[in-house]
């Protein structure tokens, strides 16, 4: 019971790594609102946590690159539950890849605007009450992408470098009021997105699916992806008391290809 009648919003809910935060922090009887953009997937997870945990969950459409739809969000949170949430994740995200001279500005705008630009307006709607009530996590899930660069994800990787800057100065900003902030840097999680980056690289390079996935996961040291699961056992650390001194830190889960 880590989070009893904690109320924690995840983005990007209806699916992967987001999907996971929800049931790791439903299993530890929080409320939990799913945030995404597509109906039919934050509802199913909505009603997952609800019939499995048996706990108060929400799912309501969200697109955080998009200010009005997060403030409806927002809005529609506090309906239901009376206030805002206790926990925040931003985890949202795109991902594509390609090469620095055929990335456009639309592709870059996507990628800061709905990575970069969804993590601070999530948190600008949330952190009010946050500082209000004395208590609250914000969790950034950003990427190794956010400490160091790799060829064909130049928006991608500036994006979630980004979302580390944000991390570490607001988490200095809120120290003394009860609010952790920090960030997870997962490698490759074994989630859709993965799949995407694989039928990518098959399309662009010719190679079969089984060796991208091969060259994929010899990129970590344990030669694997990781899982979704592992990723929210982080989060739920970071959500909870025991967490409350882990402040400002980017802490990778990728199996030791970042070591730092
Ligand atoms: P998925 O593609 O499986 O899921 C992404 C989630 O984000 C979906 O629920 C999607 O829902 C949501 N989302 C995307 N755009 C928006 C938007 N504009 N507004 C609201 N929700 C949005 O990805 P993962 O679970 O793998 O990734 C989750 C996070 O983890 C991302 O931030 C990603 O960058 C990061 N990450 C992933 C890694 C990986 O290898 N998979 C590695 C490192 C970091 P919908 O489309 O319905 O809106």
């Amino acid at each position: 019971m880590k989070l009893g009648n904690r109320l924690a919003l995840i983005t990007g809910g209806g699916r992967g790594i987001g999907r996971a935060i929800a049931l790791a922090f439903a299993r530890e009887e929080a409320l939990i609102v799913v945030a995404a953009r597509t109906r039919e997937e934050i509802d199913r997870v909505a009603s997952e946590v609800a019939n499995q945990f048996g706990v108060e969950s929400f799912g309501v459409e969200c697109d955080v690159a998009n200010a009005e739809s997060v403030l409806a969000a927002f809005a529609q949170t506090r309906d239901k539950f009376g206030r805002g949430p206790d926990i925040l994740v931003n985890n949202a995200g795109i991902a594509e890849s390609a090469l620095f001279v055929n990335s456009d500005e639309r592709m870059w705008e996507r990628h800061v605007n709905t990575n970069l630009g969804g993590a601070f307006r999530c948190t600008h709607a949330a952190l009010p009450e946050m500082i209000e009530r004395g208590w609250g996590r914000v969790i950034n899930i950003a990427s190794i992408a956010g400490k160091t660069g790799a060829p064909y994800i130049s928006a991608y990787a500036a994006s979630k470098h980004g979302v580390l800057g944000l991390t570490r100065s607001l988490a200095l900003e809120v120290a003394a009021q009860g609010i952790t902030v920090n960030a997870i840097c997962p490698g490759y999680v074994d989630t859709e997105m993965t799949s995407r980056g694989v039928e990518n690289i098959v399309a662009k390079t010719g190679k079969s699916a089984a060796d991208a996935l091969k060259a994929i996961r010899k990129m970590s040291p344990q030669n694997r992806l990781v899982t979704p699961e592992e990723v929210a056992a982080l989060a739920l650390l970071l959500a909870s008391e025991e967490g409350r001194g882990i402040n400002g830190q980017a802490i990778n889960v990728d199996g030791g290809t970042v070591l730092f």
